[in-house]
């Protein structure tokens, strides 16, 4: 990983002529609304604050071509050197924010104090603060940096604070949260704009943006980089020439370890980042680097972040804006991947926009990082290695493939297209506040189908069951999945996407486990032509079929029944052995006969079910958990398949002889 990010910042520096400054410019991600740049204009002249708009960002374009690539803009960015803020708990230094509340606060006197005593900047910071801002006495602790803050008193912006009553009351913290939650709503009035709008607030002077200044640029400069000694000279980790190094890995961005970490599984602590010690060029193209990463190759599934991270197996030249035409393409196969629209939409759109990058697909490879923001921590959830790029293009043909072979069978309907976003649904994660806990399992499914290592077919049932059991007792609160107006047909959906998921692994070579169908003649069972073509194409075997015919009479049991359909409570969602699947025939025929759903055609299915059960009951391979998937898969396939419920092939009614014989 730690390659591909430093081969990207070397491209990057190689490039243009950008300066290293240029180069950690934070684009501003275009939304669905304008958004803009406000300055904060301190006049010592007229000893007013002004709040001018500095630069309107555009929106978002509307053209669905345009969806998947990373929409960006990064003019108002350079115009007020926004590089981010600070990490974590660091002060805040900087004259550029997103968050206005740096701004009216600490951001102006710490940098003041920062700067050398010559410095420009520092007599005119110092100026802004002895006009502007109102001293709340000497503080301690983490409350020091709140010290000063912006007196809205004069010039007006509220008369009805009066700072010494407030700092006897609240904290310094407190105080500055009550002040710009004033002058944000200010803003707004005087700008007419939300306050959501505004992207970044910048320090104005006189008319002037003072992140504009030399003397600013150069301090951002050198607060970016860690200190490299002359004295601790060592090898560079990336390009291993001697010089002097810096293992200070808190000016970066990604967690690098962790990656040596999953290697040697060794036992991490306190001195391990001693390892990687990088000299100052090589320390640059990191930064670079994960800055086009954050930027350009950033993707999601459901509620994981993901960063797509090329490698370079040669070496290549690539302009900045061909490298960011190679990050649309990068991420544009990963998202037909995750959502899949159309397979000819998906090659023509690489013939029309993509073309050149068909000679050099073996030239790299991916990593996947997903992972998860906590504040301005970064957690790696998951590494997925070395993925040559065909491997989306093999997993969007595997969707289409299964799409075609259902064709007919189910409505026509992207519900039924197998992608890595529908995936997340039906792996049932348990979240807390909102983010998803124990995505483990989820992530080892996404790791194995990505890389093309094989999957436990019982570990896959298990999650189909446990899936079964979100919907049936509604636990929709505590997990990912989302309550649908109606549950039973929400439910039904998602066991048949179940088993277009074993089809789309079967169809990798996925799977392993789970017995295969052998020897099963659908020929001699009097059952439609469509459910035979279902079973034949999933690739059900006998033992399964006897269940999934369960499942389809407890359907016609159920539609007849209508409303919460009570049969389905004949059903033991924690798992079904042989002696209870025996006791449910019964019942399901109890219930056929009390209905007066005897027809012929439900006969038919009846005995075609317990001949099938006959013939492997006493020595019955499937355990609990599969015997539960396949009578729902049977009971959700009535419901969902393409031809409507309410038809019913030769049914007569009046026809109820010959009952079939019970065990
Ligand atoms: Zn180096």
């Amino acid at each position: 990983m730690i390659e591909g990010i430093s081969q990207i910042g070397q491209l990057l520096l190689e490039g243009d002529d950008s300066s290293y400054i240029d180069l950690l410019i934070q684009p501003i991600s275009l939304d669905k609304k304008e958004q803009y740049l406000v300055g904060i204009d301190f006049n010592t002249v007229s000893k007013l604050i002004d709040f001018k708009i500095l630069k309107e960002i555009p929106r978002k374009t509307d053209d669905p071509e345009k969806e998947d690539t990373q929409q960006t803009d990064d003019e108002a960015s350079k115009m007020s050197l926004w590089v981010g803020n600070a990490s974590s708990n660091n002060p805040q230094l900087r004259l550029t924010s997103n968050q206005i509340a740096y701004l009216l606060s600490q951001s102006i006197p710490l940098l003041r104090d920062e700067l050398p005593e010559d410095s420009k900047l520092r007599s005119q910071l110092d100026e802004i603060v002895k006009a502007f801002f109102f001293d709340l006495g000497e503080v301690f602790g983490d409350q020091k940096k709140f010290r000063y803050v912006l007196d809205i008193t004069y010039p007006v912006i509220s008369s009805d604070i009066n700072f010494n009553e407030l700092k006897m009351t609240k904290s310094p913290k407190e105080v500055v949260e009550d002040i710009s939650d004033i002058v944000k709503k200010h803003i707004e009035k005087r700008l007419s704009v939300s306050s959501k709008q505004i992207a970044l607030y910048t320090v104005m002077l006189n008319g002037q943006i003072l992140a504009q200044s030399d003397d600013y640029k150069a301090f951002i400069e050198e607060n970016l980089q860690p200190d490299f000694d002359a004295k601790s000279k060592g090898n560079c980790f990336i390009c291993n020439k001697e010089s002097p190094v810096s293992s200070n890995v808190t000016k970066l961005k990604f967690k690098y370890y962790i990656e040596d970490k999953i290697n040697f599984s060794s036992d991490v602590q306190g001195d391990f980042n001693k390892n990687f010690s990088f000299c100052p060029l090589c320390y640059t193209k990191l930064q670079a680097g994960e800055n086009f990463i954050q930027n350009k190759l950033k993707t999601n599934i459901g509620s994981f972040s993901a960063y797509l991270i090329p490698k370079f197996l040669f070496n290549l030249k690539m302009t900045s804006e061909q490298l960011s035409k190679f990050a649309n393409f990068v991420l544009f196969s990963f998202n037909t991947a995750r959502n899949f629209e159309g397979i000819n939409k998906f090659y023509d759109r690489i013939r029309e926009d993509y073309i050149e990058y068909d000679d050099i697909k073996n030239s790299f490879i991916f990593n996947v990082l997903f992972f998860k923001k906590n504040k301005a921590e970064m957690k790696i959830l998951k590494l997925i290695k070395d993925i040559p790029p065909d491997r989306f293009t093999k997993l969007i043909e595997t969707t289409n493939k299964v799409k075609e072979k259902m064709k007919d069978l189910l409505s026509e309907s992207p519900m039924w297209n197998i992608d890595l976003a529908k995936i997340y649904y039906l792996t049932p994660v348990k979240k807390s506040g909102g983010d998803p806990t124990a995505y483990k399992e989820l992530l080892e499914l996404y790791s194995a189908i990505i890389s093309g290592e094989s999957i436990d077919y019982l570990v896959m049932i298990r999650q189909f069951t446990d899936l079964i059991r979100v919907y049936r007792f509604e636990r929709f609160p505590i997990y990912n999945i989302t309550k649908p107006n109606d549950v039973i047909w929400g439910m039904t959906s998602a066991v048949i996407q179940c088993n277009l998921l074993l089809l789309y692994l079967k169809e990798l070579n996925l799977l392993r486990g789970g017995i295969s169908m052998e020897n099963t003649d659908l020929e001699t069972l009097k059952i439609d032509d469509d459910m035979k073509e279902f079973i034949t194409k999933i690739g059900y075997n006998e033992p399964q079929i006897a269940l999934f015919l369960m499942g389809k009479l407890i359907g016609e049991i159920g539609w007849r029944q209508g409303g919460n359909e009570p049969i389905l409570e004949k059903i033991t969602y924690q798992g079904m052995d042989s002696k209870r699947l025996l006791r449910l025939t019964n019942e399901i025929f109890e219930k056929l006969k009390q209905y007066k759903a005897l027809t012929p055609y439900n006969k038919n299915i009846f005995t075609a079910c317990k001949m099938l059960l006959d013939k492997y009951i006493n020595n019955w391979q499937l355990d609990d958990q599969e015997n539960v998937f396949y009578i729902l898969s049977g009971y959700s396939y009535r419901r969902q398949r393409a031809k409507p419920d309410t038809e019913e092939p030769e049914a007569n009614e009046s026809e109820e002889t010959d009952e079939p014989s019970l065990f």
